[in-house]
């Protein structure tokens, strides 16, 4: 290094410190590589392991069409495209990427980006100007909070999933400012569920914009995987609907869906669209043959539904907290930082994968495993995962 006595070489040297500690105590579990993926499944160092730290909530990773479907687009398009959508960047698979996404969330365009990170960032920061005000809940995703801290509005924080603290929020702000009201649809570390319909009278009562960021439940609500808005019997209500694209849908990239106006403004006023290339085209036919293969294949989300419930119950059987979740998300709390650490390690020795999540990722006292069930497991491997965490608990005196 330049240096080893200032501010910045203090700060490597603190993380560099703290994972060391991790590793020595066999409590590091991050950046684990892994030399094959099938189904529930995982190889890591020749072993395998039962995944349960995935975000194919639907199993659809290998899938045959979509696998097929990249390889396709490689033939015709080749690796890479002329750079950022704007100018030379678009392909035709772009264009049918964007009309099936618009179709699935049942607006009226889309447009994508090179992540769903850079995508909250990009249409945050853009929709929202000086004098403008952006409401966040508390625990929405890094993204969001980046993204409302880029732009120039006020940005203001509402406890979790507390609708009433909101409209304290929406009520005290300008009346002629324009208001952007961002959540998640599922929280991505305790897995519980906005309330949405409380959102949508708040939002239409103070006159506020809806942005609602669906990495967790595209493939996980309502009855055939459409998301938030089905699974409360709610089409419309949302104005800006955020996803990913390597989450459900085993690709890479982020899009908003929205009516043809707002996409019309994001593609010549989000700076990512303008200054950032195009997703390469194998990941955008993989993405735009994974819509399709939902729609095909109802069976995958009723299995991912079916087994989030029963993981569910079985982990409230045996006496854990799993706090408020009630999708694919599921936290095990552990409270302080140490029995989290000895959870996923018991857990790695019984060939589970599954990852602790500590502060400042959550607050303080709060930390757990977080287990996630995809339609990939089968009732034997959820009961055996059960036992390893119930065995791992009374060791470590949770249970
Ligand atoms: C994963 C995630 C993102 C970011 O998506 P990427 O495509 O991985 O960049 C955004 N929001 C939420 C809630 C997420 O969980």
């Amino acid at each position: 290094m330049r240096r080893t006595d200032d501010p910045i070489a203090w700060r490597i040297r603190e993380m560099v410190d703290r994972t060391r500690q991790l590793k020595e105590n066999d409590w590091y579990y991050y950046l684990l590589s892994s030399d094959a993926l099938h189904g529930s499944k995982v190889v890591i160092d020749g072993r395998e392991m039962l995944m349960f730290a995935s975000y194919s909530y639907l199993d659809l990773i290998r899938h045959p069409r979509i696998d097929a479907a990249a390889q396709a687009a490689i033939q015709e398009f080749g690796s890479g495209t002329h750079g950022v959508r704007l100018l030379a960047g678009s392909t035709r698979l772009h264009d049918e990427l964007e009309k099936t996404i618009a179709k699935f969330k049942k607006t009226e365009g889309a447009a994508t980006y090179s992540s769903g990170f850079v995508t909250n960032q990009a249409v945050i920061s853009a929709l929202c100007g000086r004098h403008d005000v952006v409401f966040c809940d508390r625990l929405n995703h890094a993204s969001i909070i980046d993204g409302c801290r880029l732009g120039l509005a006020k940005f203001v924080r509402f406890r979790h999933n507390d609708m009433e603290d909101l409209e304290r929020k929406l009520k005290a702000a300008d009346p002629k400012a324009g208001k952007l009201v961002v959540v998640d649809a599922v929280f991505s570390m305790d897995g519980d569920i906005v309330n949405l319909p409380v959102l949508d009278e708040l939002c239409t009562k103070y006159g506020a914009w809806l942005m609602v960021d669906e990495a967790h439940s595209v493939g996980v609500l309502g009855e055939t995987g459409h998301g938030i808005e089905e699974h409360f019997g709610m089409d419309g209500v949302i104005d800006i609907k955020m996803g990913t694209l390597s989450k459900t849908i085993p690709s890479a990239g982020g899009y908003i869906a929205a009516d043809a106006e707002v996409i019309n403004f994001l593609k010549h006023a989000s700076r990512p669209f303008i200054f950032s290339a195009a997703l390469p085209p194998a990941s955008v036919a993989a993405a735009n043959e994974s819509f399709k293969v939902i729609e095909d294949e109802p069976e995958r989300v009723k299995k991912a539904q079916r087994n989030m419930k029963y993981f569910l119950s079985e982990l409230q059987k045996r006496g854990f907290d799993t706090m408020n979740s009630e999708t694919c998300i599921v936290p095990i709390i552990c409270g302080d930082e140490q029995p989290a650490w000895d959870m996923a390690r018991l857990s790695h020795k019984e060939d589970i994968f599954v990852l602790p999540v500590v502060s400042p990722a959550v607050p303080e006292g709060t930390s757990r495993l977080r287990a996630n069930v995809t339609a990939a497991h089968s009732l034997e491997e959820i009961d055996y995962a059960v036992d390893v965490f119930t065995r791992a608990a009374h060791q470590v005196g949770l249970l």
